[in-house]
């Protein structure tokens, strides 16, 4: 995965009860007790974040929040602004997810000001991007993310504070994962895009794959090239298979 550190990354949606400490305990255990070849990183819904981000305290997990608002306050009812999330103790968010993009009818626009947002209070910015079954049918897969990934991110993105995560939509929570020739295409095309974009840094960003990463198909999709790292929906909602594909980065 050339110079670019791993990143896996869990994505624990609308799940998780106070007692699911527990399994976040495992994980932090699991990975002081390995070698450091990878960044991990856990977004609990925003009620875990505060209590998570506690018990991390003095780990190398660090935590997450699934979401931001743009703005820093307002009225704007049962939303996060990106400053509480990094009250929490918290230093990443995921903005831009298909599950938001679809039911919350967000926009490239949107993601990007969530992003910005993110920056201003300090947390890293894990942009989601990815097509629809029916645009990958229309071989408009390319397009459909490097488009997402032109619109969605910042001109002020840095390597450090923007992590892009390519998530087909028909591969989360289905089961089925794009081919590594798939993957390549996608991740190769994304590269370029920022190679023309921000430049040398280009090379330096992060780009994860997500959509169904299980232990058992982690390290073929590792050993694609230009990706760095993974966002697991449902297999990091255990320790022993987040940690497993956490191994497989190593
Ligand atoms: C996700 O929602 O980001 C995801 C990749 O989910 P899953 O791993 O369950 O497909």
């Amino acid at each position: 995965m050339a110079e670019r550190r791993p990143l896996i990354a869990g994505n624990w949606k609308m799940n998780g009860l106070i007692a699911s400490a527990d399994v976040f305990d495992a994980i932090v255990h699991g990975v002081a007790e390995r070698a450091d070849y990878a960044d991990a990183l856990i977004c609990p819904p925003a009620t875990l974040l505060f209590g998570f981000g506690e018990r991390s305290r003095e780990t190398s997990v660090v935590v997450g929040a699934q979401d931001c608002h743009p703005a820093e306050s307002g009225a704007h009812t049962g939303d996060l602004s990106a400053e509480m999330i990094a009250e929490t103790g918290a230093q990443a968010v995921i903005v831009g997810h298909s599950e938001r993009r679809a039911d919350h009818g967000e926009t490239d626009a949107m993601v990007r000001a969530k992003a910005e947002a993110a920056r201003r209070a300090g947390l890293v910015a894990i942009i989601c991007i990815g097509e629809t079954l029916e645009e990958r049918d229309a071989g408009r897969a390319v397009a459909v993310a490097t488009t997402q990934l032109a619109g969605s991110t910042p001109d002020a993105a840095t390597p450090e504070t923007v992590v892009i995560a390519y998530e087909p939509v028909w591969a989360i929570g289905t089961g089925r994962t794009a081919t590594p020739t798939d993957i390549a295409e996608i991740h190769g095309a994304l590269r370029e895009a920022l190679r023309e974009r921000f430049g040398a840094e280009g090379e330096a960003f992060r780009i994860l794959y997500g959509g169904s990463v299980k232990p058992g198909n982690a390290a073929e999709i590792f050993a694609v090239p230009n990706v760095d790292g993974a966002l697991i929906g449902g297999a990091s909602l255990k320790a022993e298979d987040f940690l497993a594909i956490y191994d497989a980065a190593g």
